[in-house]
């Protein structure tokens, strides 16, 4: 199984993958984390403004405990995320 502290690509895939499902979704979040015009977390390009870290090497969310449905949901070790994975050449991570 691949080892999400090491990857952090679902966290650097697209801006638009870590919409907000609702408004108590990400309850507790800073405000500046999040873009509330594109219900979503805030992000720098593909990249979540609540990922810490170097991707590949060693990351973490800076909202783990609230962070989004989403985000709880996406699965390592998915076909999802090995595609990501893929995508962004992190399969050794
Ligand atoms: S792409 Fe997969 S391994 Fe990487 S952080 Fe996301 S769920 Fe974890
Ligand atoms: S909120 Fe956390 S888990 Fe979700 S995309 Fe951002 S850094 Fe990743």
């Amino acid at each position: 199984m691949p080892d999400c502290q090491r990857c952090g690509g679902c966290c650097a895939w697209s801006e638009t993958w870590p919409v907000l499902m609702g408004p108590r979704d990400g309850e507790g979040i800073p405000d500046d984390l999040i873009d509330f015009d594109n219900e979503r977390m805030q992000s720098h390009g593909h990249r979540c403004a609540a990922l810490d870290g170097v991707i590949g090497t060693r990351v973490g969310c800076d909202v783990y405990d609230k962070r989004p449905l989403v985000c709880r949901e996406f699965q390592s070790g998915s076909d999802d995320c090995l595609m990501v994975r893929r995508e962004l050449g992190l399969e050794r991570a």
